[in-house]
């Protein structure tokens, strides 16, 4: 592995663009080099991919134990909030995509964080009414959602967990209070965070050493505080982080933080509540590509890209073709300028779902693509809906921080969550040793434009709109992939990338996973640093794109069911491991 780490500077962001929510724009989590890469891993009874060995770790010790996919996540993501502590934990939200076995059913859970029922639409807007600066923002307790992260492990576990639920958390509980070491990745993101996590006395003492100096990697790091908090989930369930002592710390801590204090109160702990939606599928060459509906946009952006792209022959063409990459990053755009107009939290607004993939619609969008050079520009479209209020584009940014896991077990039950608490270390608040979310900033700042209401505008109880996309891709009625990925609004083209390589270019999941990263979201085209794509950068500059060589962070983690068993491939963007059996 390449231990040096990389560090890009993260962009500065001044007021709202227009058409791009603010977080839109930034990576949550700074990229930390690029491992070797490696052959994909294979296995016949069960597989598990995370981001983090220990925690891979822990979901192979209960999948090899008898438990099942959900056990596993269980396990996963209490080890995920002490080891990468800076990307998801008990203080942020997730997304599950979940296939039962037994009933041959898919189903998602919603654990995205809530703003607080005090919130307004002005909440990330200056006394003058400008949107606030990006890190004004964050920094402190007025980002701060309501957790969902808690409440979707324990609500997945009620409902298909078979192991006891204290046992799944022991192994965190144990490692918490015997130290684990500080992980290369982990130390550089502190290094390049020091001064925000000063903001906050937790944080700054957990983070940093007595002299103030971020911990170097290899640090034996405690937090029994993390392991009282995990206690007390294993012995009185997920009611203590929701009422009691737990809520009252966190919402003490959020009201009382320094200069930047937030809304975020006991009652809204108390009322907060995961939600069992529909998954979102589209068809694409003869697959269901299912993935996360509203309050994200991960399922319905990927699978427009997929419905755009699919009446041209990306098959034929392959990977290596320039048409290929100018046809997927203007879909790309295509996508995004829907996502910017239409997609927010569908409990609050008239989300278009079925009109974003509607067949017919699709085609008559497509058909913009059939041309030699880029489009000159991506407007929203007239998807069919049933109501027809009017929205303003959206401005929010997102920096990808956030986790990626998937896991397939004995019974074939399946398993695609992405976790996250937004930007790399959240709010940067720190209480019963794990991190607060950050995640409100996933709205939009601003609230209306000339007038017209923006979608994603803050609004009580709503939850902000995600770009997560965890997705498990189905086959005659049977999972074939389960697949997602960390990285802000770039989750969306690293998962339709990916899934193009598997399923058009016949790669395997770590093939599709190495590739070089290509994203286009909103004209530039991103490409990866480091890798041959900068020989792309002038062919797709002759076709009339702009074209960005830069640190791309994806954290994919994918597995492919086959006939012939499990194929499973990790990010060596991040810290991954495969283990199967
Ligand atoms: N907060 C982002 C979202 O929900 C995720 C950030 C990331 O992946 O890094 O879309």
């Amino acid at each position: 592995m390449r231990l040096a780490v990389t560090i890009s500077a993260i962009m500065a962001f001044g007021p709202a663009v227009s058409a791009q929510q603010t977080t839109d724009a930034i990576s949550p989590e700074s990229t930390t080099g690029l491992a070797q890469r490696t052959d994909a891993v294979r296995a016949q009874n069960w597989m598990i991919s995370t981001a983090n060995p220990l925690a891979s770790q822990a979901g192979a010790n209960v999948l090899s134990r008898g438990g099942n996919a959900i056990d596993a996540m269980v396990a996963v993501q209490a080890m995920l909030g002490l080891v990468e502590p800076q990307s998801s934990g008990l203080g942020g939200g997730a997304f599950l995509v979940y296939y039962d076995a037994r009933t041959g059913t898919l189903t998602t859970l919603d654990g995205r964080e809530t703003a607080p029922m005090a919130a307004t639409d002005t909440l990330f807007q200056t006394a003058s009414g400008e949107a606030m600066k990006f890190y004004d923002a964050v920094v402190g307790g007025r980002s701060v959602g309501t957790p969902g992260t808690p409440m979707l492990m324990a609500t997945a576990h009620q409902k298909w967990g078979q192991m006891q639920w204290q046992n799944l958390l022991a192994p965190a509980i144990e490692r918490a209070e015997l130290g684990f070491s500080v992980s290369p990745r982990l130390a550089g993101l502190i290094a390049n965070d020091v001064d925000r996590l000063k903001t906050d006395p937790a944080a700054a003492s957990y983070f940093l050493g007595a002299d103030g100096n971020p911990l170097p990697a290899g640090t034996l790091l405690h937090n029994p505080d993390y392991a009282a908090t995990l206690r007390d989930l294993a012995q009185n369930g997920v009611d203590a982080f929701y009422h009691g002592d737990i809520a009252h710390a966190i919402a003490a801590k959020v009201q009382g933080a320094t200069g930047n204090p937030g809304l975020l109160a006991t009652d809204d702990l108390a009322g907060y509540q995961v939600i069992e939606r529909q998954p979102v599928c589209a068809s694409y060459r003869a697959h269901e590509v299912c993935g996360m509906g509203p309050p994200s946009s991960g399922g319905l952006t990927v699978g427009q890209i997929l419905g755009l792209i699919e009446p041209y022959d990306i098959a034929g063409m392959g990977p290596d073709s320039v048409d290929s990459w100018r046809l997927i990053g203007d879909a790309s755009r295509l996508a995004f300028a829907d996502r910017g107009r239409y997609i927010a939290d569908s409990d609050f607004v008239d989300v278009p779902v079925r009109g974003l993939l509607d067949p017919d619609y699709l085609a008559d969008r497509a058909r913009l693509l059939d041309r030699t050079t880029t489009l000159p520009d991506a407007q929203p479209g007239n998807p069919p809906r049933t109501h027809a209020a009017r929205f303003a584009d959206d401005t929010s940014i997102e920096f990808p921080s956030t986790s990626h896991f998937s896991i397939v077990d004995d019974w074939g039950n399946v398993v695609s969550m992405t976790t996250t608490i937004e930007n790399g270390f959240g709010s940067r608040l720190m209480v019963r040793g794990f991190l607060l979310n950050n995640e409100l900033t996933d709205f939009s700042f601003e609230s209306h434009a000339d007038g017209v209401p923006v979608a994603n505008r803050v609004e009580p109880g709503k939850r902000p709109r995600s770009s997560m996309a965890p997705t498990i891709v189905m086959k005659d009625g049977k999972p074939v992939i389960a697949a997602g990925s960390p990285g802000g609004s770039r989750i969306i083209g690293y998962v339709a990338q990916s899934l193009i390589a598997m399923i058009d270019w016949q790669m395997d999941p770590q093939q599709a996973i190495n590739q070089p990263r290509r994203v286009n979201r909103f004209g530039p085209y991103d490409l990866e640093a480091g890798t041959p794509d900068v020989d792309l950068a002038p062919k797709l500059a002759a076709m009339g794109f702009k074209t960005n060589v830069t640190d791309l962070n994806s954290g994919l983690h994918i597995i492919e069911i086959t006939e012939n068993g499990l194929i499973g491939g990790a990010d060596p963007r991040r810290e991954g491991l495969v283990i199967g059996e």
